[in-house]
This record gives structure tokens, sequence and C-alpha cells, in this order.
């Protein structure tokens, strides 16, 4: 048997183990420091299947959310869990913006996303009449679906094929010996680790290795906030952009219950000042979606998007999923957006890397 022992029970940590636990001589161990599954980044988010139309050619992230996408429409058509391929309009309201539209258009072409089309005016308002743009770009292959219940299945899959949960663990210690590991919790000797804890994976990877160099962490805040008014929206309505970078912009997300979220915002500031922050939400949205009330929106959630540095200045916008050289050990570092998207393909691109 091998015994595999993997770092966090978020969405990633779970599907790995769900994926590798197919495997019969694997013996799977979780451990989680939370008392439950799915607690930090894995539930506060958009719960948006991502199409993969602007994240940066030939990368992990682009290749992934594309792989994921499909593996998880299969799978919450076969496990009956709530799901809506919605589709999702990126809106120019200027020039500028509606060359951005264009520049997303052949970055999802070249990524092989070919069934994106640019709208005019009319033809926006046909499909969302109370939508404020001067032309659209509509990704139909974006959705939402109920990702608590996605996690759930993934986790009674898991417990199905015998993996094993471990929570509320503190202050675990890795002991290399040779090729394997011995850690602190349950005596437990492993034959290779996979570090999936979010936020503190690579805190981890130094203690444990501290002669070997790491991406430095760079966390950036993400606030939401929530409405119940009826805005009659039917599509994922987002902000035109540039392919690749990820700038301040209030998305306006359908949610799988019938309301909408407004965010994530690039939240810089440590304090979140409710008021200030609801005043600016308010007027980005209703640039384009003047319908909306002040009263109605209300502060809901914060996430951590967990990006890195590969250097001092050297930001890193991809997934960083790599096996250490002389050790059975893989990183998973930078796992943020479309990482939701694309759990079910991480965790087949992390199987890979263990059988090499
Ligand atoms: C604001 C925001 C919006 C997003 N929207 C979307 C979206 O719409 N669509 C999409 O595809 N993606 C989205 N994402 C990205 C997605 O949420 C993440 O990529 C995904 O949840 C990452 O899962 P994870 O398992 O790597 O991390 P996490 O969910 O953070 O899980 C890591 C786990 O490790 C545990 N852990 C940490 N340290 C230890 C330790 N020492 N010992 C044991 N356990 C430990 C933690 O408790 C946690 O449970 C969004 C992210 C953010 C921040």
């Amino acid at each position: 048997m091998t015994n595999i022992l993997i770092i966090g029970a978020g969405v990633v940590g779970i599907s790995t183990a769900y994926e590798l636990s197919k495997i019969k001589k694997n013996n799977i161990y979780i451990i989680e420091k939370n008392k439950n599954i799915g607690l930090e980044n894995s539930s506060k988010n958009s719960e948006v299947i991502h199409s993969g139309v602007y994240y940066k050619r030939n990368s992990l992230k682009n290749k992934l959310c594309i792989e994921g996408k499909k593996l998880i429409y299969k799978f919450c058509k076969k496990y009956k869990i709530k799901h809506k391929k919605i589709g999702k309009i990126f809106v120019a309201q200027n020039k500028d913006e509606e060359n951005y539209l264009k520049k997303i258009k052949s970055n999802a072409i070249f990524n092989k996303v070919r069934d994106v089309k640019i709208l005019n005016k009319k033809d926006v308002r046909r499909i969302e009449p109370n939508l404020i743009c001067s032309k659209g770009l509509f990704s139909p292959s974006s959705g939402i679906f109920d990702s608590s219940k996605f996690i759930k299945t993934l986790y009674q899959l898991c417990i199905k094929n015998r993996v094993k949960f471990i929570f509320n663990v503190k202050n675990v210690k890795f002991k290399k010996k040779k090729n394997k590991f011995e850690i602190n919790i349950n005596n437990l000797n492993i034959d290779f680790i996979i570090n999936c804890a979010g936020m503190n994976s690579i805190s981890i990877a130094k203690k444990t290795f501290p002669n070997s160099f790491f991406p430095k962490d760079n966390f950036v805040k993400g606030v939401y906030f929530k409405t119940k008014q009826k805005l009659g929206l039917n599509k994922i309505i987002y902000k035109s952009m540039i392919p690749g970078i990820v700038k301040e912009r209030i998305d306006i997300t359908p949610t799988i219950d019938g309301n909408y979220i407004f965010g994530p915002n690039v939240q810089i500031s440590k304090k979140i000042n409710k008021k200030k922050l609801k005043i600016v939400f308010f007027n980005e949205i209703i640039k384009y979606l003047p319908n909306l009330k002040f009263n109605e929106i209300y502060y809901y959630k914060v996430g951590y998007r967990p990006k890195i540095f590969n250097s001092i200045k050297n930001k890193n916008e991809d997934f960083y999923i790599k096996k250490m050289p002389k050790y059975n050990w893989i990183n998973l570092f930078g796992i943020e957006s479309p990482g939701l998207t694309s759990c079910l393909s991480i965790a087949k691109f992390v199987k890979k890397l263990v059988k090499t």
C-alpha cells in the first residue's frame, strides 16, 4: 500500500483525495485544521463555473479551467447537483472597453473556447433588458452551481472509497526520513504528501524545506455584497477587461437560490468599512444596472485570493503545482480563481505527478 497524506480539506484537497482513492493500492489520509470540510476559500467564492475565455494563453489556469469546466458539468449531472449553464455577458460602455471585448474574444478562440459571440447594444437588450452598455460579449458555457453540495458529495465519495479524514489538526510537523515522512499525528508514516493547504501552503512548505526557494504569499481580499431584489437578470455579468489582468471591477452573479451577489472587489485596505464600501459597490453597479436599489444591498462575505510572487516584483498569475525534485511532496500554491472550476482537473494533474 502507498500511504498518501493530503494537507487541507478544501475543494482541491478533497477532489485530489477522491481521484487518488480510485486507485486500490493507495491509502489516503486528509488532515484539516478546521472541524469540517471546505470552511475556507472553498466556501467564500462566487460559485461560478468559468468558461476559460480570459486566462493567459498556454497557462495552467487556462488548460485546467477548460478541462475542469467539462468535468464539473458532468459531475453535477451525474450526482444531481443544482447547476445552470446560464452564460456570462461581458459589458462594454466605451470604445476602450469595446476593444477589450475583441481581445477577450481572440483570447477565447486561441484557447479553443469558440462559442463566444460579440453582441451589439440591441442584442444585449434582447437578452438582458435592464443592462446599460454599448456592446457585449457572450460566453455561453459559463455557469453557476451549488458548490456546497458539490463538496459534500465529493466528501461522501471519499468516505465510500475509505479516505480517512482527520479534523482539528493543529501544529502538524513533518519529519523527513529518506524519501518518506513521519508526522506527529497518529504516528503516521507517509510515502507521499500533497500540500493543498490553500493560504498556508507556502508557510508549510517553507517550514518543512527551509533551504528550498518558494514563491512569496501576496493575499488579496475580495469582498461581496448581496441582494434579494428581483433584478430581472439571467446571466452572469462582468465588466469588460484585458485578458490575463485582474483589475478592480464589480461583477454580478445570480446565485443558484435566485438571489444575486456583487463582487468580489480588490480590497486593498486591511479594514473593511462596510458602510463606505456599500456606496462604492452601489455607484459602480448602477453604471450598468440602474434599477438596483441602495437599500436592497447588504454586506455578504469576504474571500482571500492566495496570489503569489515568484520574486519581490515578479507576480505569478498562474497556478503553481509542482513536485519537489528529490522528495515525494507536491506543492499547490496560488490556487485562486478558477480553482473551484478547475478542482477536478487539478486532481487529475496531481495524480499524474504522483505517478511520475
Ligand atoms: C473572492 C474569491 C472568489 C472566487 N470565485 C471563484 C469562482 O467563482 N469560480 C472558481 O472557479 N473559483 C473561484 N475562486 C477560487 C476558489 O474559491 C479557490 O481556488 C478554491 O476554493 C481553492 O480551494 P483550496 O482547496 O485550494 O483552498 P481552501 O478552500 O482555502 O482549502 C485549504 C484548506 O487547507 C486547510 N489548512 C490550511 N492550513 C492547514 C494546516 N496547517 N493543517 C491542516 N489543514 C490546513 C484550510 O483550513 C482549508 O480547509 C474564488 C476565490 C476567491 C478568493
